[in-house]
């Protein structure tokens, strides 16, 4: 039995199941968790992957190029009815 970093909630792990560096998620919290020791069982926040960010960046530029096209399209539209 191990306890969760996060949320000191109790996580059953067999020693005999994991290896040191496999990861697996609190079922408390749903925190991912790294096993850092095996006897007795550590748990470890897992490191979170950098990707997340740079999706979460690109999104927030195509959203503004939108917005410019939109207003320019306006525009064009009422020259049109003149
Ligand atoms: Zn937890």
């Amino acid at each position: 039995m191990a306890s969760c970093p996060e949320c000191d909630a109790d996580i059953e792990v067999d020693e005999f199941d994991v290896d040191k560096g496999d990861q697996l998620s609190c079922p408390e919290c749903g925190s991912n968790l790294e096993v850092t020791g095996l006897s007795p069982i550590e748990l470890d926040l897992a490191p979170e992957d950098d990707d997340e960010d740079e999706e979460e960046d690109d999104e927030l530029k195509e959203d503004d190029d939108d917005a410019e096209v939109d207003e320019e399209e306006e525009k064009e539209d009422e020259d049109w009815e003149e």
